[in-house]
């Protein structure tokens, strides 16, 4: 990243609130459930299926948290209503987890009861390390309640295959890299060995009875993924792709030209703006839009 990159990127919470929109419109259905659902619509006629997130996490306090849950249900109904094929998938502090362990967990235990009515999955999300035992207690406490649960494990944390071993039976596990770049003594830092971890723990999770939702766009790590389940005979409907709205399409069409299943994520909500920075920090080829557009502009 150069110094002009740089300063855009410190620069970044002053931009203006239009263009912060235009320039995350790939990332981000929109504000409304209405957009998500049209934007879930949109994907399902190319063939790719959804993943519904509302942006948000680390709520002030229980009523917030019960609003959030509120939202979720909403969400939920409006999509199984519309035929949409997707889920729910929820970061553990947006339910209050930070506010208190008993109330995250009941407010889980009420969404997959909902959502169970509906036929629809929903997925506990894993945030940083400081949340990563808290979280994995309340998903196995859901699992022995819900069919509907999966759960996601971050390839890399050094603590992840111990969680993969004390996992509930057929677990549905997304596994991703992680987004939270965690301290060199409990995870590894480098690009490789965290691709390897990935490699490895999807291997154990198929070869457990698990089903994984490969999240990634890395498309050595899918090849390297798919490779080992091919060498351990595992049915290929145990495993599928997730990807983030607007990243790297071309790949998605290529796993499903290939047969597999494809969701998207699609974030949505009045907090949109947090999300798109995080995008923008994450991807220098966005930044450079961004940065283009606002010389244009000026
Ligand atoms: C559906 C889904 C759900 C996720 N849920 C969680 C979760 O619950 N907890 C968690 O810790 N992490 C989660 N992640 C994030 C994950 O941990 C990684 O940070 C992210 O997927 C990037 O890693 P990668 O495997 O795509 O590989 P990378 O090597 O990071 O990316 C491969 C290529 O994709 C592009 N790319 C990747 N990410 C982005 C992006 N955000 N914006 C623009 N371009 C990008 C880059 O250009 C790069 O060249 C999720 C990811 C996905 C796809």
């Amino acid at each position: 990243m150069n110094l002009l990159e740089r300063a855009v990127l410190s620069a970044l919470p002053a931009i203006p609130r239009p263009l912060m929109r235009q320039l995350s419109a790939r990332y981000i259905a929109g504000e409304t459930v209405e957009e998500a659902l049209d934007k879930l619509r949109e994907l399902q006629t190319r063939g790719f299926q959804g993943v519904l997130d509302i942006l948000g996490e680390d709520v002030a306090d229980e009523a917030e948290a019960r609003d959030v849950l509120k939202t979720y249900q909403e969400a939920a109904t409006a999509a199984a209503e519309a035929g949409l094929d997707s889920y729910v998938s929820v970061k553990p502090t947006h339910l209050g987890l930070r506010l208190s362990r008993d109330l995250c967990e009941e407010l889980y235990g009420d969404l997959l009861q909902h959502c169970a009515g509906l036929g629809v999955f929903a997925r506990v999300e894993m945030e940083d390390h400081s949340t990563t035992d808290e979280t994995l207690a309340i998903f196995a406490a859901l699992r022995a309640r819900f069919d509907n649960v999966g759960i996601v494990l971050q390839s890399r944390l050094f603590r992840t295959p111990d969680d993969v071993a004390a996992l509930p039976e057929a677990c549905d596990v997304r596994m991703v890299k992680g987004i939270y770049l965690e301290p060199a003594d409990i995870a590894h830092t480098q690009p490789v060995p965290i691709r390897e971890a990935f490699v490895d723990l999807t291997d154990t999770l198929l070869r457990a009875g698990h089903t994984v939702a490969v999240a990634t766009h890395d498309s050595v790590l899918a090849d390297a993924v798919l490779q080992r389940q091919e060498a351990a005979s595992v049915p290929a409907e145990r495993t599928y792709f997730e990807v983030l709205l607007g990243v790297q399409e071309p790949l998605w069409k290529q796993w499903k030209e290939r047969g597999k299943l494809v969701r998207a994520y699609v974030p949505y909500g009045p907090e949109w703006r947090a999300y798109s920075q995080r995008r923008l920090r994450k991807n220098p080829e966005i930044l450079r839009h961004l940065i283009k557009a606002t010389l244009r502009l000026s």
